[in-house]
């Protein structure tokens, strides 16, 4: 459904990200994991088209998103981020939050948005807190809103860079739990994390990233219980 061929990227003369090859095919749980600085958000932000990648093609069921007259806004949609830092509307409260991508980018009709807004918010817990605002809300219930709203979107593929970091630790496993039934829906989803135990959990595939290079990949079971590479084994240690 999405594949990464070649793609650098650089900031000035920082080259961030290397040679970077990735396919991600329908209904998979890809997860990035690897150490500080090492290049898995920006990777997430070329493929969202939030960077622009110095080299490299990626394409989305085989149209190549980086063509100039590329549809961004629609390819936004159907590519859905959950941030770290939640990026909510703090003036709309957390039903329209919701639906006003929906009406503006889908042109759904309010009706309609409104309900697939309820039934999202529902799945994640979050029916009683309809008409509040995000600042009335905890950050695990404002991450959650988060996933309700780009799951609204009706995306055919979620990234996810760090979604329950910026969390207290007991906000984690709601927020977990959330991604965790999404998963079993069968939607694509790509996420950083360093929840080690859940990536171990729902990835199908795991990529372990350093110094902006994919230096291994491979299934759940292959990276975390049989690393080949010494540099993952060494990131590994310090979850155990
Ligand atoms: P973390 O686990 O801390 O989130 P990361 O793996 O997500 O790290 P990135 O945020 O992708 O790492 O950053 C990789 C490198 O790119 C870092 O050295 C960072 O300083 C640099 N970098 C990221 N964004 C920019 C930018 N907009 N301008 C300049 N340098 C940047
Ligand atoms: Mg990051």
């Amino acid at each position: 459904i999405l594949a990464v061929t070649h793609l650098e990227k650089s900031f000035g003369d920082h080259q961030v990200l290397k040679d970077i090859n990735l396919q991600i095919r329908r209904g998979e749980v890809v997860t990035i994991i690897g150490s500080s600085g090492s290049g898995k958000s920006t990777l997430l932000r070329c493929i969202n088209l939030l960077e622009q990648p110095t080299q490299g093609e990626i394409t989305f069921h085989g149209e190549n998103i980086l063509a100039p007259k590329f549809d961004i806004t629609t390819y936004r949609a159907k590519v859905g981020m959950v941030f770290q830092s939640f990026n909510l509307f703090n003036n709309l409260n957390v039903l329209q939050n919701c639906m006003v991508g929906q009406t503006t980018v889908l042109n759904r009709t309010p009706e309609a948005a409104r309900e697939m807004a309820l039934a999202q918010l529902e799945k994640v817990g979050m029916t009683p807190y309809v008409n509040a605002k995000p600042s009335q809300l905890s950050g695990g219930q404002k991450q959650r809103i988060g996933i309700a709203r780009a799951v609204s979107m009706s995306p055919e593929v979620l990234l996810f860079d760090e979604p329950t970091s910026a969390l207290d630790p007991e906000m984690v496993d709601d927020v977990l739990d959330s991604m965790r039934a999404l998963a079993h829906t069968g939607l694509t989803m790509v996420l950083v994390t360093h929840e080690m135990a859940f990536a171990r959990d729902i990835s199908d595939h795991v990529v372990f990233m350093d110094q902006g290079v994919i230096a291994e990949e491979g299934s759940a079971e292959e990276i975390f219980t049989r690393p080949q590479k010494p540099r993952t084994q060494t990131f590994l240690k310090r979850y155990l």
